[in-house]
């Protein structure tokens, strides 16, 4: 671990790979108005319909080391979101799971180390598994359950060792369960996004199991917020924890769904998932010391934005 240049983002170059999508879309408007941004993305999961105007578009694949060159060259810093996100699609297919969230982010870190550009390597909370101690701090043992946890598990330590080895100012976030605006419905991680299609349907709102396991979510403007925070802090080789310190059960979370839409829409016990963590919950004290991050939507209030 060692200290790396910091980087003030407005007037700089910046890649987000993975821009078209959920919390990547978020990013690039927070940081269009002051940055010259491109994106890198296959568009797989994301859309063009996502980008504001003025945005540079390099329609590619993570895969494509030549793509990502061409990216990464001449930019100060890259945000690096592209992934297959499902935990799902990653039991599916951990082969290709592993092609692009792995083998994409080594092209990634390989072309910042040729630019010198800051990379902020996104990892996520599922490096954690089944966590023994909760609200769970960085330095907890990473004891993934799923290929994508295992592929994130890779993306975290690929960056550090980049920062070790090559002195590349490289810095991980692990975030926990994002939601907001234009996050899809599709699977586990967009539980928000489902609560809430259903919701307003009146259709009844699927709880695995008891629903008294708990998550901690986090808004994705308070995302947005920490990956800006990690890039432009001095820290290098460091993963830091993006959540709340706020865990909510399922069942919680169902009912203030229902409230925010005024929604009569029945409840639906569901069998468990296997393999299901019991309870997540970051400890955000060394991303709030370090990097200053200090998530403010309350989850009320972050439904409202979605209603
Ligand atoms: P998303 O699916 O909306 O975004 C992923 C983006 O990557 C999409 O735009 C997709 O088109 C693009 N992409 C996928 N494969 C690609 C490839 N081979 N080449 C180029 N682009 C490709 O998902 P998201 O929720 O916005 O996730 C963004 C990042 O945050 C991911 O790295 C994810 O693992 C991480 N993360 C998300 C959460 C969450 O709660 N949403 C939690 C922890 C970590």
């Amino acid at each position: 671990m060692s200290a790396g240049p910091s980087t003030t983002l407005p007037g700089r170059d910046v890649l987000v790979t993975g821009g078209g999508g959920f919390i990547g879309s978020h990013l690039v408007d927070a940081l269009a108005d002051d940055c010259d941004v491109r994106v890198l993305d296959d568009f797989s999961t994301g859309s063009r319909e996502n980008l504001p105007e003025g945005v540079t578009l390099v329609d590619g694949d993570v895969r494509d080391r030549e793509a990502v060159a061409e990216a990464v060259d001449g930019v100060d810093a890259v945000f690096h979101l592209a992934a297959v996100v499902s935990v799902d699609r990653s039991v599916e297919a951990p082969l290709e799971s592993h092609a692009v969230n792995v083998d994409g982010t080594l092209a990634v870190l390989d072309s910042a180390r040729r630019a010198d550009a800051r990379v902020v390597a996104v990892s996520s909370a599922a490096v954690y598994g089944d966590p023994s101690e909760v609200p769970t701090p960085e330095s907890a043992p990473l004891e993934p359950l799923s290929p994508y946890g295992v592929d994130k598990l890779a993306v975290d330590q690929y960056a550090r060792l980049y920062a070790d080895l090559y002195g590349l100012p490289a810095v991980v976030v692990r975030p926990f369960n994002v939601y907001g605006p234009r996050q899809s419905a599709s699977d586990y991680s967009g539980v928000v996004s489902v609560f809430l299609e259903r919701a307003l349907a009146g259709d009844p709102i699927p709880v695995h199991g008891d629903g008294e396991q708990t998550r901690d979510f986090l808004h994705v403007s308070d995302a947005v917020d920490g990956l800006v925070a990690a890039a432009e802090s001095d820290a290098t080789g460091e993963a830091f924890n993006l959540g709340t310190g706020r865990q909510v059960s399922v069942n919680d979370l169902a009912a203030a769904v229902k409230a925010v839409t005024d929604s009569d829409a029945p409840v639906r016990h569901t069998d468990p998932r296997s393999g299901d963590v019991r309870h997540s919950c970051a400890d955000v004290g060394k991303a709030h010391r370090t990097l200053g991050f200090e998530p403010s939507v309350r989850l009320r209030e972050g439904l409202a934005t979605l209603v």
